[in-house]
């Protein structure tokens, strides 16, 4: 009997993890082909062991609340290597008027929960301060609300200032996005959980830091030893190396009476039982559009922000960086194209030499035009009396379309797009064309898209699991 053949596009953290976990769970009864375009795998994560540091080009924590990266982890055996970082013990800074502000202490990326900080801040005038503290009296709009911006929610709840000082710079700097258009559903669930079920974002969070307290609270961000390519170094080691091809570039795919056929740029056609979609949503739509047409119309709708990190190493003597801080965030008000950046070296103690501060600067790409994006970044921070000289190395990592940028009303969209997924047996779509964008909901669903994949499969050959494991 022919074994289940299973072809996965694209090889970064989603479509390892679910290679990892059909070879784990099915060994060879799975006639399994990763496929990735780049010379390496990993995708967006890339760490590079410089003389000077350990630098990360994408992602450098992994966010604690949500377990399945670090159970991933933990499987892998890199349980040792994680280690614990808490933005919550360290202050975070915004830019404001050309120089930067701490947030008060307690406040949580719009909301004032500890008022006599936020009452002693010199970041909000009395005005915004009076407006904000209004909070817990503001009527919740309910649990089966619509959909909403994340700047309407932050105006309704805290007031206009807040939105412009606080809420609508630490949202540029995570998701690139402009908070007039970005889903408050998709990207922060949780303060739309916090309004219906305690009537107050302001208070839910101050009952959940209580009962968290009571817990014994743990890191809120993760990070491995050596960096995030340690993850992708685990996965890659436990998947046969005749399973995972790199330089393999998918052209075109075409649904087969029984299947999938998949069509290489070196000419190769592979046949699959199951297609796993894990790259990029707008390059699923390309791949898509000649077969599945409303699917990829869908997908291609998807708007993606690009953005470069440009990570700088300075003489430390040359840097006056707050010590009791992981980083910044510059808002839109502040103008420019820098949209955050961290303090790497005080991040990652361990990574750098002594005598270096490490900062690593994320830039909007929009406005590239004005100037390198090197210089760009380093006269950012130098206008904010953060450095005084050139630095002494330069690192500049680009992401053309990584960041996907969700409209409010997007889940409805969502959902569109689940139920078309559906309807082709055998098609799974893993990472951010399903809506996902950090490390852990990405290994979630790629977990997920394993099990269903392994309902199908008819795990005969008892060696062969064995041999996997
Ligand atoms: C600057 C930056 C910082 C981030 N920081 C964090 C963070 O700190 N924590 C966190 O949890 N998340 C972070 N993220 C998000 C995180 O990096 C992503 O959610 C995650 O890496 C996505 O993985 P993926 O495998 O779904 O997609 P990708 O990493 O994009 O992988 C897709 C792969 O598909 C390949 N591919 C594309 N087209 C084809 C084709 N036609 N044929 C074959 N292969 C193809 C690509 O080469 C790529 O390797 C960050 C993202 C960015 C851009």
């Amino acid at each position: 009997m022919q074994r289940t053949r299973v072809v996965v596009v694209g090889g970064g953290v989603s479509g390892l993890t679910t290679a990892y976990d059909i070879h784990r769970l099915a060994g060879r009864s799975v006639d399994l082909t990763l496929l990735e375009s780049g010379d390496r795998f990993g995708g967006l994560v890339q760490t590079v062991n410089h003389a000077q540091g350990v630098l990360e080009a994408g992602p450098d924590t992994l966010l604690a609340r949500k377990p399945a990266a670090l159970d991933l982890c933990r499987e892998l055996g890199l349980l040792d290597d994680l280690k614990g970082l808490d933005p919550r013990s360290r202050d975070l800074y915004v830019a404001h008027r050309g120089k930067l502000e701490a947030l008060p202490k307690g406040f949580f990326m719009m909301a004032p929960t500890d008022k006599a900080a936020f009452l002693r801040s010199p970041l909000f005038s009395w005005r915004g301060k009076w407006r904000a503290l209004q909070e817990p009296h503001i009527p919740s709009r309910g649990v089966e609300t619509q959909d909403e911006s994340i700047a309407a929610f932050v105006r309704r709840r805290f007031g206009r200032e807040i939105l412009e000082r606080a809420a609508e710079p630490v949202m540029a700097g995570l998701f690139l996005g402009e908070a007039e258009s970005m889903s408050l559903r998709q990207t922060m669930p949780a303060f739309l959980d916090l309004e219906s079920n305690h009537g107050s974002v302001t208070q839910g969070l101050k009952k959940l830091a209580e009962s968290r307290h009571a817990q014994n609270s743990k890191p809120a961000f993760v990070a491995l030893k050596n960096g995030m390519f340690a993850l992708i170094k685990a996965l890659v080691a436990r998947i046969p190396k005749d399973c995972l091809e790199t330089n393999a570039t998918v052209r075109h795919i075409q649904r087969r009476s029984a299947g999938w056929e998949i069509g290489l740029d070196d000419g190769r056609r592979l046949a699959a039982d199951h297609l796993v979609l894990a790259c990029p949503g707008h390059e699923i739509a390309r791949l898509l559009s000649g077969q599945l047409p409303e699917l990829s119309d869908t997908l291609k709708q998807q708007a993606y922000a690009s953005c470069a990190t440009v990570t700088f190493l300075y003489e430390k003597s040359a840097t006056k960086v707050p010590q009791s801080s992981f980083g910044f965030f510059s808002g839109k008000q502040e103008g420019g194209s820098l949209v955050a950046a961290n303090f790497m070296s005080g991040k990652f103690p361990d990574r750098f030499p002594a005598d270096m501060t490490a900062i690593r600067a994320f830039v909007r790409c929009k406005d590239e035009g004005a100037g390198s994006l090197e210089d760009l970044a380093h006269n950012s921070l130098k206008r904010l009396g953060l450095v005084s000289q050139a630095p002494k190395h330069t690192f500049l990592f680009r992401f053309p379309r990584a960041m996907p940028q969700f409209e409010p009303g997007y889940h409805i969209k969502l959902k569109r797009i689940q139920s078309m997924v559906e309807q082709h047996k055998g098609l799974h779509i893993l990472g951010n064309a399903l809506g996902r964008v950090g490390i852990p909901d990405c290994v979630h669903l790629a977990r997920q898209a394993a099990t269903q994949i392994l309902k199908e499969v008819d795990l005969q050959d008892e060696n062969a699991v064995g041999e996997a494991s």
